[in-house]
């Protein structure tokens, strides 16, 4: 497809979004960066751009298909993504499956329980606050999404759950927990940003081994190749033999 990428737009902490020669879109492309913990820790893990950027690719044509609107529109190369270009709405929307990260830490339950129903969470998207967590009314009184706009983000993120889950156990991967961004294109509401191993909780269903940016936060080795190994399983298509 021929776009050019036209003046940066915004550099963020994994990608940088350029404007293009065609209105109405943008093009995310996905750095080997990584930070953590607000960015109080930073680093590189090589390769990631290109398996964010595939394997991102490959999940939001999976949603199209099953009917939720995605900011994707083509992929350009290695680590460029043609997108629709939103108006972002400033809540991160976490789904999650079982116990982990900062909900162990608010709850005291241990990593690795398991949830029945799925918990949705709303936070702020706002890095100087360190993106605190908020409920329903203080959206509202941040007028950050309309009560139709949030109540439709929080079932879209659920029927995302539905399907992704699934897919993912089929290719040996537990779906932990995972971040969305929506936002507005039109004043109707797209699924935007990444679905990666830097946005979601992806373990392994036997081993719970973590295939996922917690083994650069926590420092434990094997980054590249867990990266990696999600990559083999969700776009080549290979099943691992573990
Ligand atoms: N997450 C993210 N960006 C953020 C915060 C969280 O992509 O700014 C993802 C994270 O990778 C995990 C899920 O959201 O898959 C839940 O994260 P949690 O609240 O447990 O965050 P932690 O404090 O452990 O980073």
């Amino acid at each position: 497809m021929n776009v050019e990428t036209r003046e940066k737009l915004y550099e963020g902490k994994a990608k940088i979004v350029y404007e293009t020669d065609r209105p109405g879109t943008i093009v995310q492309y996905f750095k080997d960066d990584a930070t953590a913990f607000n960015a109080l820790k930073k680093g590189t893990i090589v390769g990631k751009g290109v398996i964010n950027n595939r394997m991102s690719a490959t999940l939001f044509e999976r949603l199209e298909r099953a009917g939720v609107p995605t900011h994707y529109l083509a992929t350009l190369s290695d680590r460029e993504m043609l997108c629709r270009r939103l108006d972002i709405i400033k809540i991160e929307t976490i789904v999650r499956n079982v116990v982990a990260g900062s909900l162990a830490k608010r709850t005291g339950l241990e990593e690795g329980t398991a949830i029945t129903q799925p918990v949705v969470e709303l936070y702020y998207k706002s890095d100087p606050l360190g993106d605190p967590m908020l409920n329903d009314e203080h959206v509202r009184m941040l007028r950050l999404a309309t009560p139709a706009e949030l109540t439709w983000m929080k079932r879209t993120a659920l029927k995302i759950n539905t399907i992704l889950k699934p897919h993912l156990a089929r290719r040996g991967l537990l779906l932990v927990d995972f971040k969305l961004e929506f936002g507005r294109q039109s004043r109707k509401l797209y699924l935007g940003d990444e679905i990666s191993p830097d946005t979601c909780r992806l373990w392994d269903s036997r081993s719970k081994e973590k295939l996922d940016k917690d083994r650069f936060r926590r420092d434990l080795g094997g980054v590249e190749e867990a990266y990696q190994e999600v990559y083999r399983r969700l776009v080549t298509g290979e099943v691992s033999t573990k």
